[in-house]
């Protein structure tokens, strides 16, 4: 009898010990101060009231010129594996200014995938950032939705509406569920709900912020469709020339379905541009995947690649810094902005934040306010 209840101590000990851990990352709040910028905030499901109280919700941060123009939307956080497009995200909800137009961002597009680390990735919980005033934390997230809120997955993942066959995992990748749909998975009503919003308010540019491994060949760059094309071949083009980073422009395939830069563009007005920072944190190869990996990008490993001519992004000893992948953000949607604004002058954008250069040389964490001296209404939990 005495042998029953300790191995069912013992049990409980294992449980609580693996799932402790998580129940508190779930629950960890990351902490963004709006800027002088910020105008409004509010849920996406504005545009549909189906996704209003469950995990497919999620905040939007408006940024109001005083004077009319254009409108951009800036979604963070399709996977949110890919760290550097939410810390963008709260960079510029910190830092933009908006003259002229209005900026739309999303910091977690996938809320769910926010919410938990990739299992069995090796991954950590969090990572932190040095700032002036401590320091900050953000957690560190999954590529999709997670089981725990989307469950059972599909034998095969059938996109709506071209019927496309996809893998299983499809069905929780918030960048194959596009334009989505009102009674489909939560990833497809997320989707579905910022097709509303595109549409509504009249979007003008939507970016997806994301990152790519160093031995993936689609990173470093712009990916667009045809309509988007010379706004993202300018943006690059300046951006090489006059911040000097590396990017070049990918066309998006017509056949296949789901992502972001090819139905937001054939079911809206609206023109898409998916941007690639490198995060090497995503090679297969890497040594641990430590919570410095993910904030220095410094691995042995990558560099042997490099050495070996196997990566499509300049590598060395000084890895891939987080303040690079949200400064080479920074600068693309800013050149995007300008391209578009040069062409369509009536539909203008006039907004400003520290570009590339800057941010390398501060480093990212001096753009971010101590939440803690804020004013306590503009500090919001994410
Ligand atoms: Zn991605």
């Amino acid at each position: 009898m005495m042998r029953k209840w300790i191995i069912l101590a013992v049990l409980l000990l294992v449980v609580l010990a693996g799932g402790i851990p998580l129940y508190l990352q779930r629950n960890f709040k990351e902490e963004v101060v709006a800027g002088p910028g910020v105008t409004d905030v509010f849920k996406l499901s504005r545009y549909f009231s189906g996704i209003e109280g469950t995990i497919a919700d999620t905040d939007v941060f408006e940024l109001k010129g005083s004077e009319e123009g254009g409108k951009m939307l800036i979604i963070a956080g399709t996977h949110e594996n890919e760290p550097s497009a939410a810390l963008t995200a709260f960079y510029l909800i910190e830092n933009l200014k908006v003259d002229r137009g209005t900026v739309y961002i999303i910091p977690h597009f996938n809320r769910s995938g926010s919410l938990g680390t990739q299992p069995g990735g090796g991954f950590p919980l969090y990572f932190s950032m040095e700032t002036p005033w401590g320091e900050k934390t953000f957690r560190m997230g999954d590529r999709g939705f997670q089981a725990l809120d989307q469950w059972p997955d599909p034998d095969v993942y059938i996109h709506y509406p071209e019927g496309q066959a996809m893998s299983y995992i499809d069905a929780r990748n918030t960048n194959r569920a596009w334009p989505g749909r009102p009674d489909g998975y939560y990833a497809e009503q997320v989707t579905y709900a910022t097709m509303e919003m595109i549409k509504k308010e009249k979007i003008d540019i939507v970016i997806d912020l994301h990152e790519a491994e160093a031995m993936y060949p689609v990173t470093n760059c712009i990916v667009v469709p045809e309509k988007s094309m010379s706004y993202a071949t300018g943006a690059s083009f300046y951006v090489k020339g006059r911040e000097k980073f590396e990017n070049h422009v990918e066309r998006s395939p017509t056949a296949f379905r789901g992502l972001s830069h090819r139905e937001i563009g054939d079911w809206s007005d609206a023109y898409p541009f998916l941007l690639e920072s490198p995060g090497v944190h995503l090679d297969q190869i890497t040594a641990a995947k430590t919570p410095e990996l993910i904030m220095d990008g410094i691995d042995p490993f990558v560099l042997k690649a490099a050495e070996k001519g196997l990566l499509f992004i300049p590598y060395d000893e000084n890895g891939f810094s987080m303040d690079r992948r949200v400064g080479q953000h920074s600068s693309v949607i800013q050149e995007i902005v300008v391209q578009w604004s040069k062409k369509n002058p009536e539909r203008g954008l006039t907004i400003s934040a520290p570009k590339y250069k800057e941010i390398v040389e501060n480093g990212l964490g001096y753009f971010f306010k101590d939440p803690s001296k804020a004013n306590k209404d503009d500090v919001y939990y994410q």
